[in-house]
């Protein structure tokens, strides 16, 4: 059994910028790149194999074509998408639909829900989740007037911190902002407010409010996030989020730690440091900004060396 490692997709973005470059030394497209879809099968971006018996294979054909691997799933395409953002400018505003809606406005799309852990941020970065309207009528009104000071919740974050963000909320992630995602695998996005900005020929882009009205969950109700610590031999592990959409982790490894996972697949991402993983008699090394998938009956391995890295499962 083999690891999955995977080649990233990147994204150029308005409000993107260079710190995908600066920070994890990925070469990419502009100095306006926004996402990197790091562990993806979604048809706008999956991700290619980078090693092993199925380099050049990408994920959304493995799912297919090898569903063995991924414990012979139900689901008929990878539930899961890992992503990286460098918002070098605010978003916009947007809500996204649960699975319900989206498999009958959208073409048979997944819902999206979604989770972002912080991996740095500007002093005195804000981030926008959820809304003060207390019924639907409030969020018409606050919204027809464009009172968005009032409107809209800003919440302060720190390198660090984690936040769950169910379809539903209303959302943005503002200027100075590199984030991991952990989504459910899916690309619909009804934008809500995108601050009156315009693209380079003096064009708005597409509001979607009818739809977002409709999606948004009314009054916002606060995910109250409470991270778990344990630890095991060298690494400290984090719980953020146990949903029936994913789990998402993060695991601080600080020497040789043993792990074994029989029954499901695991995806991972190297956020900080380097080390490696040794399954049986193969070692493969470990830098910041390594993105892979550990298939079902990968078996016992260990991680060695000094790594944080974000780690989700279904
Ligand atoms: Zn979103």
């Amino acid at each position: 059994m083999e690891p999955l490692f995977l080649k990233p997709v990147f994204k150029e973005r308005i409000w993107g910028g260079t710190a995908l470059e600066k920070e994890f030394g990925y070469l990419i497209p502009s100095d306006k790149t926004g996402e990197c879809w790091a562990i993806s099968a979604h048809p706008n971006g999956p991700s290619i194999i980078e090693n092993g018996s199925y380099t050049g294979v990408s994920l959304d054909n493995l799912w297919k074509e090898h569903p063995e691997l991924f414990g012979n799933p139900t689901e008929e395409v990878f539930p899961l998408l890992t992503k990286i953002l460098d918002a070098n400018m605010d978003l916009s505003v947007q809500v996204h639909p649960d699975d319900t809606y989206a498999n009958e406005h959208e073409n048979g799309e997944l819902g999206k829900t979604e989770c972002w852990y912080v991996i740095d941020c500007k002093e005195d970065a804000d981030i926008i989740v959820g809304h003060t309207a207390k019924t639907k009528e409030e969020l018409v009104t606050l919204t027809q007037e464009g009172k968005w000071n009032q409107l809209l919740r800003k919440v302060k974050i720190k390198p660090g911190d984690f936040f769950y963000v169910p379809s539903g909320t209303i959302h943005a992630i503002c200027e100075g902002t590199l984030i991991l995602e952990t989504q459910q695998s899916s690309d619909t996005t009804y934008r809500v407010y995108d601050y009156d900005r315009r693209d380079d020929k003096g064009n708005l882009r597409e509001l979607h409010l009818d739809k977002a009205i409709g999606v948004t969950n009314v009054p916002h109700q606060d995910a109250g996030m409470s991270p778990v610590l344990e630890t095991k031999e060298n690494t400290t592990i984090t719980t953020y989020i146990k949903s029936e959409f994913f789990s998402v982790y993060k695991w601080d490894v600080k020497g040789k730690t043993c792990f074994a996972f029989d029954n499901q697949y695991l995806l991972l991402s190297v956020i900080e440091g380097e080390g490696s993983l040794i399954n049986k008699e193969e070692k493969y090394p470990l830098t910041k900004g390594t993105h892979f998938i550990l298939p079902v009956g990968f078996g016992e391995f260990e991680l060695d060396g000094n790594l944080q890295m974000i780690v989700s499962h279904m």
